[in-house]
């Protein structure tokens, strides 16, 4: 339900009707501890697709595409707000990892790597991710 609401008329909404979405969808994803730390930790339900030292790979719960999947860091990063210079070799392993797992998924035609930050840039779980989206023709930006 959620994901046909999200997908069918997120961008259709007006304004002040997608920023109440936004606030929903962040209440209920943020609900007790972070969800991608448990999912990171094993005790949180998904259907993992690669873990490394650095990043657990899953499905998107509510996938916007034939192929949605998250890059997550291992390690609790709000955003990409709160990266430090010390943080550039893991967000180039996320981008490494994600291209490897765009070629297990046969994106050959390609794909769309999308990072939302914040509540204005459509952000709702407040552990940083890395969206591989795929699958079907994706729309111009803007
Ligand atoms: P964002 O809105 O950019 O913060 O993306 C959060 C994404 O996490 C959304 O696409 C949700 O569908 C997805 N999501 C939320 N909870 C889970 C979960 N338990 N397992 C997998 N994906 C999830």
């Amino acid at each position: 339900m959620i994901s046909f609401v999200r997908q069918r008329w997120g961008r259709s909404l007006p304004p002040f009707l997608r920023r109440f979405a936004h606030f929903f969808f962040r209440i209920y994803y943020n609900m007790g501890d972070c969800i991608f730390c448990k999912i990171v930790e094993g005790t949180g339900q998904a259907a993992i697709l690669h873990r490394d030292e650095q990043v657990t790979v899953f499905r998107d719960l509510h996938p916007a595409a034939p192929t949605h999947i998250l890059i997550v860091p291992n390690r609790h990063i709000e955003s990409v707000n709160q990266l430090e210079d010390a943080d550039a070799s893991l967000m180039g392993h996320m981008f490494v990892v994600a291209k490897q797992i765009a070629a297990q998924e046969n994106l050959s035609d390609g794909y769309r790597l999308t990072v939302n930050t914040g509540p204005q840039g459509g952000q709702t779980v407040f552990h940083l991710h890395l969206h591989l989206i795929g699958g079907r023709q994706m729309r111009a930006m803007g």
